[in-house]
Order: structure tokens, then C-alpha cells, then sequence
């Protein structure tokens, strides 16, 4: 027997932003504007804090990795004393302009340990919506929890 297939556009986890998610998808791309090179993979990401803060960050690529832009952001947080993130997300720079990213499946970790009920703001099929952290990694492996 064949379940219902639901697509993930309509998963009950999905909301739609708010003006807030809108200005932190503002500060992300302004943050990868500045630092945008056509001879890397540049990625800039924007955290709202719990203070009602929000905080930016950049990805630092090398040849050895590097990290990505979330965890940028979140470490600029932390370092101003925040210990909580309620939303979060990341945009690609280029020549056609921002355009929303899914965290990669190491930040997805990063975010299950920090800020599993954080929202992520995202881009599924040509719409922009956000989910819990927690359940873009189901499953995951706990160390800190
Ligand atoms: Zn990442």
C-alpha cells in the first residue's frame, strides 16, 4: 500500500516569513556584497539572536575547507555575548544576483546542537520559507544533548 506523497513545499513544518525574515535576508546579501569574489564560493549568512540582535557573518574559504557563513554568523553572535539564535540564513553572492541556500549538512549539525528550534529561512522550489533547525536533520547524532 502507497502512502500520500506531500511534497516538501507542503510539510506542516514549513511557515512563511515576516517582515523580520525579510530583513535578515537583507543583511545577509549586504554582508556577501561586500565580500563576494568571483574566484571563490562566497556565501554570507545573518543570525537573529535572542537579544533581538542580529549578526553577520561571512564564509572564510580555503584550500584545506574553511567555514561556511553560518557558523561565521553564530561566532560573531556568541562573541557578543548571545547564547540563543532563533533564525537564520544564508545567501550566495553572484553576478545574478543573492540567492537563498539550504544549510550544508555540517551546519545542519552545527544548528541541531545551538539552535534545533531556530527558524531556517529557505528557498524550496522557487518559494521562500523557513523550517525548524531540528527537523532539516532528522536523527542526528547527539553529543552535546
Ligand atoms: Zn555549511
Amino acid at each position: 500500500m502507497m502512502g500520500r506523497a506531500v511534497s516538501r513545499v507542503e510539510h506542516p513544518g514549513f511557515q512563511e516569513l515576516d517582515e523580520q525574515d525579510r530583513e535578515l535576508i537583507a543583511l545577509a546579501s549586504a554582508a556577501i556584497r561586500q565580500a563576494w569574489r568571483t574566484d571563490r564560493h562566497s556565501v554570507g549568512a545573518a543570525v537573529l539572536a535572542g537579544s533581538g540582535k542580529a549578526y553577520t557573518g561571512v564564509n572564510v574559504e580555503s584550500c584545506a575547507y574553511g567555514p561556511c557563513a553560518e557558523p561565521v554568523a553564530i561566532g560573531a553572535a556568541a562573541a557578543h555575548g548571545e547564547t540563543e539564535f532563533l533564525r537564520i540564513v544564508a545567501v550566495r553572492g553572484g553576478e545574478t544576483g543573492p540567492s537563498i541556500l539550504a544549510p550544508c549538512g555540517n551546519c545542519r549539525q552545527l544548528l541541531a546542537d545551538y539552535a534545533p528550534e531556530a527558524a531556517v529561512i529557505l528557498e524550496e522550489g522557487g518559494r521562500l520559507l523557513k523550517v525548524r533547525a531540528g527537523d532539516l536533520l532528522p536523527f542526528a547524532y547527539r553529543y552535546f544533548r
